[in-house]
Formats: C-alpha cells, structure tokens, sequence
C-alpha cells in the first residue's frame, strides 16, 4: 500500500510566527520598494522563497551540536568534528573552513585566476563567474544543449558537454587551471549530472592533466536524482555516490547554506598540497586561521551534523518529491514550469505565461509582483532585469524569462505549499490584466538586487 501524501520526515519543535497581511498593505509594501522584492521588508512576506540558501531550519541535534562548539582560536576540536564530517564524505587531504561559498571561490580564484587563463564549468553560478571575472579570467559555460532548453525533459540537463570540454582543453589547457563542475546546476533551473557524465568529465580532465573542482552545494539532491534516474544506481547509498563523485575530482568549492543546512558557512577543499597551503595563506588574510576560518566554532558543528542529515535517504526522498509536487500541481493547473523540477526549485516560464508583456518590459518581474500583491508570496525574476543590462550599456532580452520558486529545507509544510498553488493559479487566471514595468532607476553592476521601477498604464 502507498499513500500519496508527502510526510515531512520531522515534527515542529519550535515555531516562528508568519506574518498575515492584506492585498491592500502589500501593495502600499510593494510600492514602497519600489516595485522590487528584494527591497521588501521580510516581515511583510506570508511565504518567502526568494531563495533556498540558509534559509533552512537546523534539528534539534544541530542546534544541541552548537553547545558543544569550542571557540579556540587555533585547534578547537569543533574543528575536527567538522573536518572529519567533511573527509567522510568528500576525503579531500585539505579542508579548509569559509564564511560561504563565495569566499572559497574568492580564495581559489585567487590562486589560479589571473588575466588570459579561462575557466569551464557546465554553468558558473553569479558568484563564481564574478570571481573568476575579477581576476582577469574568462569564465566559459559549456552545458549540454538540452541545458538551456526549458522544455527538454533529459533527465541530466545539468550535464557537461564533454566533447565541447575535450575540445577547448585540447587548444587551450595552458591556460585552463582547472575544470569547474557545478552539481545541481543552480542557473541552469536546480538540475543534476549523471554519475556518468561526472565519470567522462573526469577522464577528460585527466586526460590533459588539469585538475577538476566540484560546486558542490547542491551534492545530496544531486545524489538523489543520480539514485532516482541512473540505471544501476538505485541500490546504492546516496553516501557512497558521493564519496564516488568526490573520488572523480581534485577538490571542490562548498557553500554550506545548501545542502549541509547551514545558516552560514562554506569551504574550500583540495588534494594539491602546494596550492592548499597557498590558499591557507589568503584564507588567513581574508576569512581567519585555518581551524575556523570564516566560522564560529560552534557553526562548523552545526554543519558537521548538517552533513549527516543531508545524505539521509529519507530525507532527500521527502526533499524532492515535495519540490516535485509544487511543480507538478503546477504544470497540470496549465500553468508553463520548467521541466523537469529541479532539486530546490521550481522556475515558472513568465515569458509563456505572459507573452503579452514586452520582454523589455520585464515579464518575470511583473509576474513575481503579482505572486507577492495578491498571495504574499516572494519569488525571485531571472530573466531580463537579471540579465539584459550588457556591459556595453545596451539591453537585450535574456534567454529565458523565469521566476524562481526557491524551497528552503524543512521549512514550510504542505499546506503552506498547497497555498502557493492556490496563489499561482489566481494570478495566473488574471495573467491577462498584468502589465509590464519600466526602470525608474539602476545601479552599475548587479541591478536586480537594488533597481526601482513604476508600472506602466
Ligand atoms: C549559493 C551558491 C554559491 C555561492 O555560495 P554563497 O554561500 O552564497 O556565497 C556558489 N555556487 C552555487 C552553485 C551556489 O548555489
């Protein structure tokens, strides 16, 4: 006998209030921030899925595993319990504890960035690529092609495109540092990559000697699917994929606001001797001494024990089929979703939905707008206002107009989900009546964070 209901594997132990407010003061909220979400108040938000990045409820072994942190300066055993977390699942010989992802990314850019070199990865996250940017580099996105269609239903659209890799590390690898994999592909709508195609990724790299470095936030949801869909997996432990992933690899980059349940925190991880004691070097200029960095000790065990329940088949099993389920109820209500639902979102199509708004005229923003006025719900636009401003000043459409539906973990329950569904039909039963935006004003650099904009008659 199975049921269809999807049991939250937890029970409440401690509650936060939410905070219930009417159309009427949402839309004097909204207009207050000048029409963009990230400017709103999170008190005036019913239900917050701007972002799934620590933003997760920690257990009660998490939150008891924060009593035992040692606050040493140098040689705290918290240290070790989260190194020894870490090796277990990913047995790297240098460890080395960020603040978040992007100061591992910063760190090893640091060391192997630098004008001319290129950097490939199946698609940088924003982060990534702004850090291999700073340092002079080229960041280079080489995802499959079925990656950037969003109604391709490939099960592993996050996938290299390894004959595209061959053949840039055959012209280029003197000056290519190393090979980024990104698993889940985040920009790429939360999807996975095969075992196999991480297993020909890493024959490539070693092929032409050049390390490869794992993205890893998302490796637990990438393990799931990799159980879930890859024919001979579905016996294995997500435990052992993982450690088999890491095997394939030279070291990773880690933000711990993912998948380890962290409100805070990241590493950097590596085999190379010599650059991990370069980056041990930067990592005390800018984070802290290498048994804390960026981190409390009390922080690197809450994400020791994070990383335990990350890897629980229960768990996962929960995590994904209740991303599924919010994006599947949405898909059969007609409303356009990505295909198929990611690991830690769901990605609504606001240029299908919304056709009639100009895409210069931000369908996505539009469309994110309305889920907040009438529902109370914050998604997050990636499309135009995140894309469109070119570095030459002019703007152009970008490739897809989304909104992102980020779940953050063990957060909401099924009823709180079933009213998001219930939100995105109504607005997408008036998605007719929507109107599109124009800028009223900008920033140089990553506008979507601080733009404002007006609603146009
Ligand atoms: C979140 C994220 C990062 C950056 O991590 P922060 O902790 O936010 O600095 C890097 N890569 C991917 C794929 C991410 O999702």
């Amino acid at each position: 006998m199975t049921f269809k209901t999807i049991i939250e594997p937890f029970r409440i132990h401690s509650v936060e209030p939410m905070h219930l407010t009417t159309p009427a003061q949402r839309k004097r909220a909204i207009q207050a921030a000048g029409y963009n979400l990230f400017n709103v108040r999170a008190q005036d938000v019913l239900i917050d899925l701007l972002t799934d990045s620590g933003t997760g409820a920690m257990s009660r072994d998490q939150w008891a595993a924060m009593q035992h942190g040692d606050e040493s300066y140098a040689g705290s055993p918290s240290f070790e319990i989260f190194r020894d977390a870490v090796t277990d699942l990913f047995p790297f010989s240098h460890v080395i504890p960020t603040h978040q992802g992007r100061a591992a990314e910063k760190i090893l850019f640091g060391a192997l960035g630098g004008a001319g070199q290129i950097v490939p990865n199946n698609t940088h996250f924003d982060t990534t690529r702004a850090n291999v940017e700073f340092t002079g580099a080229t960041a280079v996105d080489l995802v499959i092609a079925e990656g950037r269609d969003p109604a391709s239903r490939h099960p592993f659209k996050g996938n290299m495109d390894v004959a595209g890799l061959d053949q840039l590390l055959t012209e280029h690898k003197s000056v290519i540092p190393c090979v980024m994999l990104t698993i889940t592909n985040n920009s790429g709508g939360g999807q996975p990559v095969s075992l196999a195609n991480i297993r020909e990724t890493s024959q490539v790299c070693r092929k032409h000697g050049v390390p490869l470095i794992l993205d890893a936030c998302r490796f637990a949801e990438n393990a799931w699917f990799i159980h879930e869909r890859e024919p001979g997996q579905g016996e294995r432990a997500v435990r052992d994929i993982v450690r088999e992933i890491a095997s394939l690899a030279d070291g990773m980059t880690m933000s711990a606001k993912k998948d380890p349940m962290g409100n805070i925190g990241g590493w950097l991880a590596l085999n190379d001797d010599a650059l991990a004691e370069q980056c041990r070097t930067l990592l005390i200029l800018t984070e802290g001494f290498p048994t804390y960095g960026g981190l409390a000790g009390r922080d690197l065990e809450a994400l020791a024990q994070g990383l335990k329940e990350a890897v629980d088949h229960d768990y996962l099993k929960y995590r994904i089929a209740s991303t599924a389920y919010l994006g599947e109820a949405l898909a059969e209500s007609g409303i356009p979703v990505v295909q198929p639902i990611g690991g830690h979102a769901v990605y609504l199509d606001a240029r299908a939905l919304l056709s009639h708004i100009d895409p210069l005229q931000y369908p996505g923003q539009s469309l994110a707008v309305a889920l907040y006025v009438m529902g109370g719900v914050r998604g997050c636009e990636i499309g135009t206002v995140m894309f469109g401003r070119q570095p030459d000043g002019t703007e152009i459409p970008a490739a897809m107009e989304l909104v992102r539906l980020a779940i953050p973990r063990r957060t909401y329950t099924q009823s709180h989900i079933d009213y998001v569904i219930e939100v995105c039909q109504a607005v997408a039963a008036e998605a007719g009546s929507l109107r599109g935006y124009r800028i009223s004003k900008e920033p140089k650099a990553l506008r979507h964070f601080t733009a404002e904009f007006q609603p146009i008659d």
